[in-house]
């Protein structure tokens, strides 16, 4: 199996990263999941728009363009005979002393990435999955993909301990997103989920079912919604990289409108499948 190190693709076993790399010791960089289906990426432009992004925001910039990211993925793909998985990569910024000040410019980011196979969860997608509520504790910068995710794990952590396959995140009143994903309700056919600002990550799972609504004139309102509003909500669904659009049917021991997945998400699963063949084939 190979993975990528400092740009290099190398045997997996034969790869290091220093004990002072400033992703290990401080969380100090940022990552990128991408879905592979037959061996090509998913929406792989928009992920390594959104990496590129999320470095400027921490102020580290990539030595990389989004095209040569994108083939050197491909090669990985192509190199490790991946046909349904993902390819995560993550930059850090890079080794060097422990110290909280950033390092000089001499300091290069570590660059690194791995191929997985991932199956669709067909099974979780046509049944719908459970979950619990948990108060969003995360800092205010959520919309960068960072290393740091301790909020997400600590959250998913109790929705594993629940049998729950995610966590809805909520400040006070308001539903951010869930610990792995972003969160939609429908109420009366209008399609509801958390504007793109500091509060979530903007996912690209998220902004290809949108696109999708708007060409097929099905209502979205971008904005928080209360957990009032949730608990009313006719459908509830959780959108991702690896889970596509999947159906929640329960909140925190509650059923969610008939307790199966309604007609709104299936109708975008069936959109969304159309969108991945298209630009990934059957
Ligand atoms: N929100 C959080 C906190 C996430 O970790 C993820 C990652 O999957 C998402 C949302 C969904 O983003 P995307 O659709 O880009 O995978």
């Amino acid at each position: 199996e190979y993975v990528i190190v400092d740009g290099e693709i190398l045997d997996r076993t034969v790869a290091k990263v220093d004990i002072e790399d400033r992703g290990y010791q401080f969380g100090d960089g940022v990552y990128e999941v991408i879905r592979v289906y037959n061996g090509k990426m998913f929406t792989g432009k928009e992920h390594l728009n959104r990496l590129i992004e999320s470095a400027e925001k921490i102020r580290m910039e990539l030595p990389y363009s989004p095209e040569e990211l994108e083939s050197k993925m491909e090669e990985l793909i192509s190199k490790n005979e991946l046909d349904t998985g993902i390819v995560y990569m993550q930059f850090t910024r890079g080794t060097s002393p422990r110290n909280h000040v950033f390092p000089g410019g001499d300091v290069a980011p570590t660059f690194v990435a791995y191929t997985r196979k991932v199956a669709r969860p067909v099974e979780s997608m046509e049944k719908g999955v459970r979950s619990i509520l948990d108060e969003d504790i995360r800092w205010l910068r959520c919309d960068i993909k960072s290393l740091n995710l301790l909020g997400n794990l600590l959250s998913k952590q109790k929705a594993a301990e629940a049998g729950c396959f995610e966590a809805i995140l909520h400040r006070g009143e308001s539903v951010t997103e869930g610990s792995h994903s972003n969160i939609s309700i429908v109420k009366d056919g209008v399609i509801i989920t958390h504007q793109a600002d500091n509060l979530i990550l903007n996912g690209i799972t998220r902004q290809k079912v949108l696109e999708i609504c708007r060409n097929e004139n099905i209502s979205v309102d971008e904005r928080a919604f209360t957990l009032d509003e949730l608990s009313a909500a006719d459908e509830v669904f959780s959108s991702g990289t690896t889970v596509e659009v999947m159906p929640i049917v329960e909140v925190d021991g509650k059923p969610v409108g008939t307790g199966n997945p309604g007609p709104v998400t299936r109708n975008l699963q069936d959109l969304f499948k159309a969108e991945i063949e298209r630009q990934c084939g059957k």
